[in-house]
């Protein structure tokens, strides 16, 4: 690691973190990926910021130089972001989790495959570093990880003090500075980083632009977006292009299968804003050279038929809600500058399930990252017929 400080605890918090459900607010977009409906759980049991510095430092200690942890940012309230970079293949996979502090699962899921990838000797394992590069990016809100919540730690007053040009301006759309979701904001607000992408990565914020809306471009107000744009651009520069955009989110814990009565386990996309090539999506008209949904949709395919395993809750894979425009996302700004993208939406908020079913949760997310992997890895995910991807199934909100 490049780079260590010390971060005042904030174990003291967890055992008072125990959410009562509660509606999501009203002016909280129903498509909007990573809202769960209700929320009910503690986080004991998950990685917390502490632990995660702990795992990084080992898994890249025991790794015989394979894998390289690295600081890339700080958050608003001045905690370290880490990427951790494992291969020397072309192919570029960068997989984020935490944007939204309160959903862990994805976390867990590439800690594990780190450890995996940089200690295994198994010609499966080397398969994957000789083709790809693959770079992790645990926590990548961890001010909301901590927290445990959806927003980061950040007012708007802050925003202003970065950005003088926004005096005067409307703070932001996605601005939490009231009771949301089960957690206060009015003492401590914040954002909903997930809505402050842009496909234009070198916007700078103008106050015309405010406050926006979930069908606008974001703005990189903040620290924890800046670092995912400038890693994301630092990885165009080094390979030309960034092949895979995967970002590792949570959803509500009952949504169906179709029309059946079985619960979702795992929801999955390629399709954040309108097809640049199609009338819907005339205002992206300028990135329609860069954007490839045929190999977005390829990516979900490989991963819905890895999970399709027998007569087990891995199959309870759909798709999440279709027809989005959100280009303030990370996913929709990232396919817009021709990553083949990816969203995973667990069920729930995992521990509200017991360890058991966390286990279970993880290795689904494991499992379907895995696909990704060796499917870019062996070139077979190239093969995937894209248009299998309007077959899987839909899910009955
Ligand atoms: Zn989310």
């Amino acid at each position: 690691m490049k780079k260590w400080k010390s971060i005042s605890c904030m174990c003291m918090l967890a055992g008072a973190l125990v959410f009562q459900p509660l509606a999501v607010s009203a002016d909280q977009p129903e498509n909007s990926p990573g809202t769960p409906d209700q929320q009910n759980y503690k986080i004991k049991g998950f990685v917390d910021y502490e632990e995660l510095e702990q795992r990084l430092e080992k898994i890249e200690q025991t790794s015989n130089g394979r894998v390289d942890v690295e600081v890339i940012g700080q958050s608003n309230q001045g905690r370290d972001i880490y990427s951790a970079r494992i291969g020397d293949g072309d192919k570029v996979v960068l997989i984020e989790s935490e944007i939204h502090g309160n959903e862990k699962t994805g976390t867990d899921a590439l800690l594990h495959i780190l450890q995996y990838l940089g200690s295994s000797n198994s010609t499966h394992a080397e398969k994957i570093r000789e083709e790809l590069t693959f770079v992790a990016v645990p926590k990548m809100n961890p001010d909301a990880s901590e927290l445990d919540r959806r927003g980061n730690e950040r007012s708007w007053e802050e925003v202003v003090a970065d950005f003088p040009q926004l005096e005067g301006a409307v703070p932001s759309w996605n601005y939490y500075n009231r009771s949301l979701q089960g957690d206060d904001y009015s003492d401590n607000p914040g954002f909903d980083v997930n809505r402050d992408f842009h496909p234009d990565l070198q916007y700078e914020p103008q106050p015309e632009d405010f406050p926006g809306s979930s069908s606008e471009p974001g703005w990189y107000i903040h620290p924890e977006s800046q670092t995912i744009r400038d890693l994301y651009i630092d990885l165009q520069d080094e390979f030309g292009s960034v092949d895979t955009f995967i970002d590792l989110h949570h959803q509500g814990p009952h949504y169906k299968v179709g029309e059946t009565n079985k619960d979702v386990t795992m929801s999955i996309s390629a399709q954040f804003v309108p097809n640049p090539n199609s009338e819907d999506g005339a205002k992206y008209s300028s990135y329609a050279d860069n954007y490839n949904y045929d190999f977005s949709r390829q990516l979900n395919v490989a991963i819905y038929n890895k999970l399709q395993q027998g007569n087990s809750p891995f199959n309870n894979i759909t798709l999440y809600s279709q027809g989005l425009d959100l280009p303030g996302t990370a996913l929709g700004s990232f396919a817009l500058n021709g990553s083949g993208t990816v969203l995973f939406e667990v069920r729930g908020q995992t521990h509200s399930f017991g360890q058991k079913k966390r286990g279970q949760l993880v290795k689904t997310v494991e499992t379907g990252l895995y696909a990704v992997l060796e499917g870019m890895a062996d070139g077979s995910v190239y093969e995937q017929d894209p248009e299998r991807y309007e077959d899987i199934p839909l899910t009955n909100r």
